[in-house]
Order: C-alpha cells, then structure tokens, then sequence
C-alpha cells in the first residue's frame, strides 16, 4: 500500500481551510469545502483512499452525515461497491435501527436503514468520516453497524484532531485510519 508523503500530507493539511470559532467560541472547523473544490488535492486523495482499499474485499461503505456521504460515495463507485449513509435520527424514511451517543450537552442518535446491507451476512463494512474529534459520533456508528451483526473492518477519517483522542474510543470496536493528523 502506497503511503503518502509528507509533501503530500503537507499539501493536503494547506488545502483545508481553517475557520476559527465556528459553529461556536473556541472550536476551529477544519472547512474541507476547499479540499473538495481543489481538484488536485480532491483527486490526491481519493487516490490515495482507492489505492488503500482496493484489495480489501470490503463489501459496502458507510458514510457519517454529511460529509462522510461526499468521500464515502466517491470511494465506493470508484472500488465499485455499495454506498450506505449513517444518517441524523429522523431523516430516513424506511424502518430504521438507531443509536444514541452523548454530546457535550444532550445526546444526540444516529440511524441506518435495517435492510442497509442488503442482508449479506457479515458483510465487511468500512466506516467513512471526514473527521474524528472526541470519537463519539463514530463510535455510535460503528456500534450501530455491528448491531445488525456486520463487520466494522476498519473506519477512516481524513483529519484525525489526534489531542482528543478520539480514536480511544474506537480501540475496541475497529481499526482507525486517519490520512492526516493534527496535534
Ligand atoms: P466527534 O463525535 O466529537 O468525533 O465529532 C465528529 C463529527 O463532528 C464529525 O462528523 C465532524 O465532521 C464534526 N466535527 C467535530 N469537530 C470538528 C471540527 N473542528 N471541524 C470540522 N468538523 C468537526
């Protein structure tokens, strides 16, 4: 498997905006809007993630809403598999399997659809997010998909906000792959 380097990484990290104090004080939101639209590093990248994943035999990928959906979809037609989004309670409309995770206040619930995998038994599933920061959300995700007894091989992010230590959260659920790291 071809690693990036870190020139690569580099140009990766610079094509990722920073937007301070967004959605409120205190949290920098890594924009990936500007990674998508720079057709270099967009292609850069899901170059690197087809090269990663095409030999193994995963069967679907789960994306986290929303933008798990864009890098997730993108994956999947070019390792020409099925698509599958983890979706905020309430917007699917089939019967539909849930979980919940606690937020920093509240709690907030994830849901697939019960028939998502297409019933294959076991079905090898790779969990997509566009980033992990405390590890909740993906956590509630991978529980959620392991709920309907399907294999988690391994779930991957782009950035990976490493002094939060997510991916903790992860160690007994799967593997965590991030493509870039900060902190
Ligand atoms: P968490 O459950 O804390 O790991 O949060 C992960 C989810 O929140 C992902 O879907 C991210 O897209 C989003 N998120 C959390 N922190 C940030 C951040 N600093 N910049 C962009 N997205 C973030």
């Amino acid at each position: 498997m071809k690693e990036l380097t870190k020139e690569q990484k580099d140009f990766l990290l610079s094509s990722i905006r920073d937007v301070p104090d967004f959605p409120k004080p205190g949290i920098i939101f890594k924009d990936v809007t500007t990674l998508l639209n720079n057709k270099k590093a967009f292609t850069l990248l899901m170059d690197h993630l087809e090269e990663r994943y095409k030999n193994y035999d995963l069967d679907f990928i789960a994306g986290i809403e929303s933008r798990g959906f864009i890098f997730g979809a993108a994956l999947a037609t070019r390792l020409g598999i099925g698509f599958v989004p983890v979706r905020k309670k309430g917007k699917l409309p089939y019967t539909t399997v849930s979980e919940k995770y606690a937020l920093e206040y509240g709690f907030d619930e994830i849901e697939i659809h019960i028939d998502a995998f297409r019933e294959i038994k076991d079905a090898k599933v790779l969990l997509i997010d566009d980033l992990i920061a405390t590890g909740g959300t993906a956590e509630a995700a991978a529980k959620l998909i392991k709920k309907i007894h399907e294999d988690v091989v391994e779930a991957c992010f782009i950035i990976n906000l490493k002094f939060l230590k997510g991916e903790e959260k992860l160690k007994n659920l799967t593997k965590v792959y991030s493509v870039l790291e900060i902190g």
